[in-house]
């Protein structure tokens, strides 16, 4: 027996919430029910381009299951595994800060939930499999370039130890999709494709937000139930208890995944709440992008580049904000407020602590103390106004040694820089900073080889940089999937010094600097 066939399917999602009576892809407002029945839509080509081995393996499939035509096939929508039970999910959210009623599964297709050899659930969704009765105005479908870009960039953030969903494959479709990539009244065809992305789960706040929108309590009350029945077996007590714990675990998990993202520089673009998931899992990939030189006010997205509500530096406050809004979704379960407001305060607290471990560990201390988080405050403004690179920065850091006179001269950081007169003007400062920075180290007992595999282990040498994602996508565009390949490998082990790989830890080159795809994203992919 393949693998594939050896997949163990136990769809409690379906079988255990209420369903909408209706099947197929007409396009609908479907109330009283969490999820439409509806099957991928065939392609004309399926065609493995890649695959993740980690994923793979965690579902028991070894490489030829993965070489078979049948794995092509069925992710990429042309086939279905007996016990697979296709549905699109129901939903709503505030998109850029207004309520935006139900949006959905527009273009994804949970295919089943499976239970691997070790216990685990793992959903398996296919994104761009067409359309459902979500879809609303859109094809359902996604071009190869974003689906590269999710599926790299769900691994490369596993590999650096950030919370997220996985992609198990990546399949072209063999057929064209038109985009226009920035609403300027220029669609293209492009090549089509589909990722199939694995999580425990993928319900997000809005899930929770569209039944509480339309009072349907009820359906609100039995969503809860099941997901901490399912989702947080852990969580024990009952009625309001029960649901404040499960709050406040959800508000810590959030805390936690937006800490990483500020440690390791990634901005998610879309932060609203349909694209916010409960189990703290960094969840739909679309328009975001890496820091290069530090810039907190930087969105790579373009659609929200008037406001720019979804900028690097504002992330933490915009995840408590849509923990606001999935707290006022879930008034109905409480008598008061205080439950709710304890929980938010869980987040305020986590993302103090876990931020001040992340200061200690990227600046290789013990421990952080008060006057530490105003180091960290005062570097980053000099990396701003220096337009330093940040991920370049910290390892230089990490191996710069201030014992050391020619280190101490500053040439360890001579890299870092994008402009050489922003580098003159920075320079002082920077000598002040490290000369304090210095100091602060020699007040430590800890030995230099113990501070440097603290800072290794906290600040990647390799990151999915934009302009580096983009060459692959050029490449693959063009039938030339190694670059993906090779990408894929180097964010396998992203902290580890990779010799022959220095290429893919460099600064962005100048001509991506306001390329598409490079630091220019749209949400239309
Ligand atoms: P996003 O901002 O990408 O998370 O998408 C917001 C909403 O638009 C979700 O309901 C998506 O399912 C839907 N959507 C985005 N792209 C498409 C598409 N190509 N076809 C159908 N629905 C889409
Ligand atoms: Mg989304």
């Amino acid at each position: 027996m393949s693998g594939l066939d050896a997949l163990r399917f136990d769809n409690r999602f379906v079988d255990e919430l209420p369903g909408d009576p209706e099947q197929g892809f007409r396009r609908r407002e479907v109330r009283g029910a969490l999820w439409s029945a509806v099957e991928p839509t065939p392609v004309a080509a399926p065609t493995l381009l890649a695959h993740s081995r980690e994923v793979a393996s965690l579902l028991g499939l070894d490489d030829a299951d993965v070489a078979s035509p049948a794995f092509a096939n069925v992710f990429g929508g042309n086939a279905l595994l007996s016990g697979m039970r296709p549905y699109a999910g129901n939903y709503g959210g505030h998109q850029f800060g207004n309520w935006a009623g139900q949006l959905g599964d527009g273009r994804a297709i949970t295919l089943g939930e499976v239970v691997n050899a070790a216990g685990e659930r793992l959903e398996l969704q296919l994104k761009g499999a067409g359309p459902t009765p979500y879809s609303r105005t859109a094809d359902g479908r996604a071009v190869l370039r974003s689906s590269i870009r999710e599926f790299l960039c769900s691994e490369a953030m596993h590999h650096l130890g950030v919370p997220t969903t996985r992609a198990l494959s990546l399949v072209g479709t063999g057929e064209a999709v038109v985009r226009d990539m920035f609403y300027d009244g220029h669609p293209n065809p492009e090549p089509g494709a589909v990722v199939c992305r694995v999580a425990p789960s993928f319900l997000r706040f809005g899930h929770y937000q569209l039944p509480a929108s339309r009072g349907e309590t009820d359906l609100l009350h039995t969503l809860v139930d099941f997901t901490i029945r399912r989702d947080f077996p852990h969580l024990s007590g009952e009625g309001e208890a029960l649901y404040a714990a499960w709050f406040a675990e959800i508000c810590e998990r959030t805390a936690v995944m937006v800490a990483h993202w500020m440690r390791v520089g990634f901005v998610h673009g879309v932060m609203n709440t349909d694209n916010m998931s409960v189990l703290g899992l960094t969840i739909d990939y679309g328009p975001y992008g890496w820091i290069d030189n530090y810039d907190p006010d930087w969105t790579p997205n373009t659609t929200d580049a008037q406001g720019r509500r979804y900028r690097f530096g504002w992330q933490p406050r915009v995840a408590w904000w849509n923990l606001s809004r999935f707290a006022q979704a879930l008034s109905p379960l409480f008598d008061g407020v205080e439950a709710l407001q304890a929980g938010l305060q869980r987040f305020a607290d986590v993302y103090a602590r876990v931020d001040r471990e992340t200061i200690a560990a990227k600046l290789g201390l013990a421990d952080c103390r008060d006057d530490d988080v105003v180091r960290m405050e005062t570097l980053q403004a000099l990396l701003h106004q220096g337009e330093m690179d940040m991920t370049l920065f910290f390892r230089a850091l990490m191996d710069a040694d201030p014992a050391d006179p020619a280190d101490a001269s500053l040439s360890a950081f001579d890299g870092v820089f994008y402009d050489p007169a922003k580098r003159e003007d920075a320079m002082p400062g920077l000598r002040d900073w490290f000369d304090g920075y210095a100091a602060r180290l020699a007040e430590e007992a800890q030995d230099p080889a113990t501070r440097r595999e603290r800072m290794r282990l906290a600040n990647p040498r390799y990151v999915l940089r934009n302009y580096l994602a983009q060459q692959a996508i050029d490449a693959a565009e063009a039938g030339d999937l190694s670059g993906v390949h090779e990408l894929l490998d180097v964010i396998r082990r992203p902290y580890d010094d990779q010799p022959g790989r220095e290429r893919f830890a460099q600064k962005r080159p100048d001509w991506a600097r306001q390329r598409a795809g490079c630091s220019m994203l749209s949400c239309s992919s």
